[in-house]
């Protein structure tokens, strides 16, 4: 494979300016994909920044694979606790374990064999191939789509079709080195084409980019409806201890603890006199009334928290936010 003379571009960039980020670190081939593994589940909906220090904090406490495997499902979503996406943490489990009774404890080199594995979808599978096994794949994450939405100017809804962006990615061609590559490519979208300013003038690509020739840095990107629900939270509560319950009943927030709530009409939320909340989820915004009775009621699957314990729970931000909107 001749490495081009954009890769060759993009990689010596990357030599210079690359993060140095805690999965990256030089290791034996085991560690290589297992950090791989755990930082692409974290990955999948945060940003760098905000997972480096859980990253670090569970690698700590599940140095390997078998320890990820043979740890309680508590223990594991502590350890995740403040990531939100609680069912990445509960597929990494469950990835770890297949991983070893199924595949040696080895990440699979087959795209299939990959996809296989729980929470592991077209794009994790094709960041695994190319950032531990060295296969010559881009995943095409914002970063990237970004980068080629510039390069071409991509505008019109046909030009920044998914269709369309996966062919334009034939730009970048390939490397050897496809791990460095790949991650070359994203990093150059996450420090130097950024959304709003890009910093064209460290960046590798200018000679190839209509953007930097034109000048418009305007990004085309497909409306995403962010619907707004409303819900009604009722707070029993008696001598510092809250009613919880396990959310059976939502699509969102599955199997985690949340108040007791209903989905209710917006005519309701406008004319109700209790304190109203909003909260902003990745694809909804609630707007949440709380109701708060001084007792306690008796419901299926739930539990009653001491406030003094809050810490000790696994408990989703969400439900944080409720609890620090009634405190003040
Ligand atoms: S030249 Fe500017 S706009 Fe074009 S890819 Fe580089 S940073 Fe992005």
């Amino acid at each position: 494979m001749r490495e081009s003379n954009i890769s060759n571009k993009i990689l010596k960039w990357y030599d210079n300016n690359k993060r140095k980020l805690p999965w990256r670190k030089k290791t034996s081939t085991k560690n290589r994909e297992y950090f791989t593994l755990v930082s692409e589940f974290m990955l999948q909906q945060t940003q760098v920044k905000t997972v480096i220090p859980y990253f670090e904090n569970f690698i700590k406490n599940f140095p390997n694979l078998k320890s990820l495997a043979t740890s309680s499902e508590q223990k594991v979503l502590k350890y995740w606790e403040g990531l939100g996406y609680y069912s990445r943490a509960r597929n990494l489990k469950k990835t770890a374990i297949k991983l070893l009774k199924e595949f040696e404890g080895k990440l699979p080199k087959d795209i299939e064999k990959l996809k296989s594995l729980p929470g592991i979808g077209e794009y994790t599978s094709r960041s695994i191939l190319a950032i531990a096994h060295n296969k010559p794949y881009i995943p095409m994450d914002g970063n990237v789509e970004r980068i080629l939405k510039r390069i071409f100017l991509l505008k019109t809804n046909d030009e920044i079709s998914k269709d369309n962006l996966y062919k334009k990615k034939s730009f970048f061609g390939f490397s050897k080195r496809s791990s460095d590559y790949a991650q070359a490519i994203m990093e150059i979208g996450a420090l130097i084409c950024k959304p709003s300013l890009p910093s064209c003038t460290s960046c590798p690509l200018t000679d190839n980019c209509k953007a930097f020739k034109r000048k418009d840095f305007l990004i085309r990107s497909k409306n995403k409806l962010n619907k707004t629900k409303y819900f009604e939270a009722s707070i029993y509560s008696y001598k510092n201890k809250f009613l919880l319950v396990k959310n059976k009943k939502f699509n969102f927030l599955k199997n985690l603890v949340i108040f007791p709530m209903i989905e209710i009409n917006q005519k309701k939320f406008q004319y109700s006199v209790y304190k109203k909340i909003n909260v902003k989820m990745s694809n909804m915004n609630m707007k949440i009334i709380i109701n708060k009775n001084n007792k306690i009621k008796k419901i299926k699957d739930s539990l009653l928290l001491d406030k003094s314990n809050i810490n000790k729970y696994i408990l989703p931000s969400f439900t944080k936010k409720i609890f620090n909107s009634i405190s003040q």
